[in-house]
């Protein structure tokens, strides 16, 4: 983004305005003071607008021109990439303990987070205050519902059997369906593919009044398809950047976004194929190629720390949840969207006029 440097972009410099005014015919005395107080006037205005101008620039500015800034940020572990200005920030509330939250702009590693943490909860402790946080979730999403301003996206990413599916089906239990939209991508298909990457989650992007959960997400473009070399390295890579734009599109336009990565070990991961082969209720839910995928396991987890150390952002952060406790896990993911919620502070819309006096006709 270039800046004005004072310049009007409608006329010349207010100081070369003056200059010419000034050079009035010597003989035309009271003309030339009439056209130095016009020039005069001229350039007060001129000067109001350029700076009226520059502050519009410099506002603009608070924000990263392109946010592929932060992605940058986060290879060289700097942490110091622009801002967001705090007058255009989400509200967003800090994340339940237990959560590892990445801080934008330095490098994270998976390796880093015990997957059997539990926040220093106990199971019985978590299951009475999972049933609280429904509640709140469910009290505050009528009002964001009724508000019909402002949107919530939750997005779930996590290895194969990592419970995204379990997370959504305890977490959203008791909301109001009709507030709620729940998308699980898939393999694109042709028309999709046909388009650009973002365009299937762009048109499934919550409206006002709604939470909308992703399961699974515009990050599989980083993930699966690099793992897998669908696209050539050089698309992958220009990305992240892509990404942090398209969610700082969406945080200006009034969605606050959540992004969960659920976290399990490699050692759960196998207990709960073993389990998904042993039942047979479960066989459903068994998918061959989860086993061809554990053996990239190595590649999902370099490409997870890079989608969270380039994508985590001051407007959107991601929030490692360790996973390996489905009941802390739940708990964890619950109290931190009651919590952003609140913080968001949805409010019911004021009553229309004249209510107090109305009767209901027989
Ligand atoms: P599941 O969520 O287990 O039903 O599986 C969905 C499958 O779709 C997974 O294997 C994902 O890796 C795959 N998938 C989701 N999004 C994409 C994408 N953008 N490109 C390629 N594969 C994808
Ligand atoms: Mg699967």
């Amino acid at each position: 983004m270039s800046k004005t440097n004072g310049k009007d972009a409608d006329g010349p410099e207010p100081g070369k305005i003056r200059e010419t005014a000034s050079q009035g015919d010597a003989g035309h005395r009271t003309k030339g003071k009439e056209t130095e107080k016009k020039a005069e006037k001229k350039a007060k205005r001129s000067a109001k607008k350029a700076a009226k101008q520059e502050a519009r620039t410099r506002r603009l500015d608070d924000h990263p021109p392109s946010s592929a800034a932060w992605a940058r940020a986060a290879d060289a572990g700097m942490g110091t990439a622009p801002s967001l200005s705090p007058h255009r920030h989400p509200r967003l509330a800090r994340a339940a303990p237990g959560i590892v939250t990445v801080e934008p702009g330095t490098r994270f590693a998976l390796a880093s987070v015990d997957a059997d943490a539990t926040g220093g909860l106990d199971k019985a402790e978590a299951k009475a205050a999972l049933a609280d946080e429904r509640e709140r979730i469910k009290a505050l999403q009528e009002k964001l519902y009724a508000e019909h301003a402002r949107s919530l996206l939750v997005v779930f990413q996590a290895i194969d059997t990592g419970g995204k599916d379990g997370t959504i089906r305890s977490v959203l239990e008791g909301v109001n369906p009709q507030g709620c939209r729940v998308w699980s991508f898939k393999v694109p298909s042709a028309e999709e593919l046909d388009q650009d990457f973002l365009w299937r989650y762009h048109a499934r992007a919550p409206g006002r009044g709604l939470i909308g959960v992703f399961n699974r997400s515009h990050y599989e473009d980083v993930l699966v398809v690099r793992v897998k070399g669908l696209v050539p390295e050089e698309t992958w890579r220009e990305r992240y950047g892509l990404i942090n734009d398209f969610e700082r599109l969406l945080t200006l336009s009034g969605t606050t976004i959540l992004k969960f990565f659920l976290h399990i070990s490699k050692d759960e991961q196998k207990e709960r194929l073993e389990a998904r082969l042993e039942d047979p209720d479960k066989h459903w839910k068994f998918d061959p190629a989860d086993l061809t995928e554990r053996k990239s396991w190595d590649a999902y987890r370099t490409a997870f720390d890079d989608a969270l150390s380039r994508c985590s952002t001051p407007y959107a952060p991601w929030h490692v949840v360790p996973a390996n406790r489905k009941w802390a896990r739940n708990l964890m993911v619950a109290r931190t969207i009651a919590d952003t919620l609140e913080a968001m502070d949805p409010r019911f819309p004021p009553a229309r006029e004249g209510l107090a006096g109305l009767k209901v006709p027989d």
